[in-house]
């Protein structure tokens, strides 16, 4: 789960890590209000789940409270498109109002999970403000990583070795390390899986300080955690993913292809999208409905796919283990009836109570093309896609 940076920077600020002092505002009145209350220049920033808002127009500075209102005019509304957000965009509904800082150094600091070693690591690289990605893929040797035993917990000399390698000494050297350390500790408690500050600033009064703020969390452990869940924001995330989930269908991931899949078993689901990619085709999403003995459920999966516009041919890999054929064929058959434009289904079917599934579906008199394998399945969801 995302969260914006203004939610983001107010956990930091909670975890006592350094940011800039500000609001965030939904017009350009309340921008000014908070302009002047803050009683400085100012900076405006678009509040999106996605990075790269500098690039795309979405940050601006503002001398007066009356630049302030103009910037929120501007920002608030417009359909960000920055290198995160697809070129589709982002309409941006909220803005933060902070005070400016005056940067010296831009840093980039980050605590993640290094899956190769199964463990958080803090990153930190002296090339900050710019994408890590880029960094990581041009000069690697930039980029700091410091391992944390999770028994042992943050250590502080790793955090100034870490201070050390992005040329936070002298006075910067305690206040940098008690950053990491916070961060860390936030990172930990509430079960995040990305805490990122880029930029980290060094200011030009010698102070460091997070001028923009990532936290994404897991979604495992959100129900733990119901401050956290209180600040998702649903209309930043894909309305189709957020109706699956309100139906029971947890694991939806839409994709961009033109065939719908409807699997049971994630294991299974991942088979699937490679059969249809070997087949030369492309998943137009990926979708587990688990085990569910449960009909509805198979309607609600085919609603969810079929609203999906690129959708050309629907795919069902369904292996009756603890789940039955027979439940599932009464949903397909449901599912089709209730279906508003006929896209053909490919259905490979296997497992328990096999037999009464296959007669309900022949006895329904829809037209369900089977296959036998899941090779064969993938083969001919391409072909009906393509016909
Ligand atoms: P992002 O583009 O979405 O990652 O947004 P950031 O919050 O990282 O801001 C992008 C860039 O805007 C930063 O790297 C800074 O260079 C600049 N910026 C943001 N806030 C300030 C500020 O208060 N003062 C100055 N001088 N620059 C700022
Ligand atoms: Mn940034």
């Amino acid at each position: 789960m995302k969260v914006h940076e203004y939610q983001a920077k107010e956990l930091l600020a909670h975890y006592s890590v350094p940011i800039p002092k500000g609001r965030v505002a939904s017009t350009p009145a309340e921008a000014k209000a908070i302009a002047t209350e803050l009683g400085v220049a100012v900076v405006v920033k678009a509040q999106i789940h996605a990075g790269g808002r500098g690039k795309g127009g979405g940050i601006k500075l503002a001398a007066t409270p009356v630049e302030a209102e103009t910037a929120a005019g501007q920002i608030i509304g417009m359909t960000l498109v920055t290198p995160q957000t697809g070129p589709e965009g982002r309409l941006v509904r909220k803005v933060l109002i902070e005070e400016q800082t005056q940067i010296d150094r831009e840093l980039y600091f980050a605590v993640l999970i290094d899956s190769s070693i199964g463990r958080a690591i803090l990153m930190g690289s002296q090339a900050g403000g710019m994408e890590i990605e880029e960094v990581a893929a041009s000069n690697p040797e930039q980029i700091h990583r410091v391992a944390i035993d999770p028994a042992a917990g943050f250590q502080p000399y790793q955090g100034r070795e870490l201070a050390f390698a992005l040329g936070l000494d002298g006075d910067l050297l305690r206040p940098a390390v008690a950053l990491m350390q916070n961060l860390y500790r936030l990172f930990i408690e509430k079960d995040a899986s990305l805490a990122e500050i880029n930029p980290l600033v060094v200011t030009k009064d010698n102070r460091v300080l997070a001028l923009d703020a990532k936290l994404n969390f897991d979604d495992n452990a959100a129900f733990r955690h119901q401050d956290i869940l209180a600040l998702r924001d649903v209309e930043e995330e894909d309305p189709l993913e957020v109706r699956a989930q309100a139906e029971g269908i947890s694991n939806y991931v839409k994709l961009d292809g033109n065939i719908g899949c409807v699997v049971n078993g994630a294991g299974l689901a991942m088979a699937t999208m490679d059969a249809i990619k070997l087949a030369g085709g492309e998943p137009a999403n990926f979708l587990d409905i688990a085990t569910a003995n449960d009909p509805q459920r198979v309607v609600n999966a085919l609603g969810i796919i079929t609203s999906d516009p690129n959708v050309k041919a629907i795919l069902f890999n369904i292996f009756g283990g603890m789940a039955r054929v027979d439940v599932i064929a009464e949903g397909i058959i449901a599912a089709h009836n209730s279906m508003p434009a006929k896209v053909p289904i490919v259905a490979r079917l296997a497992g328990t109570n096999l037999d009464e599934g296959l007669k309900m579906l022949a006895d329904s008199g829809i037209h369900v093309e089977r296959a036998d394998d899941l090779g064969e399945a993938a083969r001919k969801a391409v072909a009906a896609a393509t016909a």
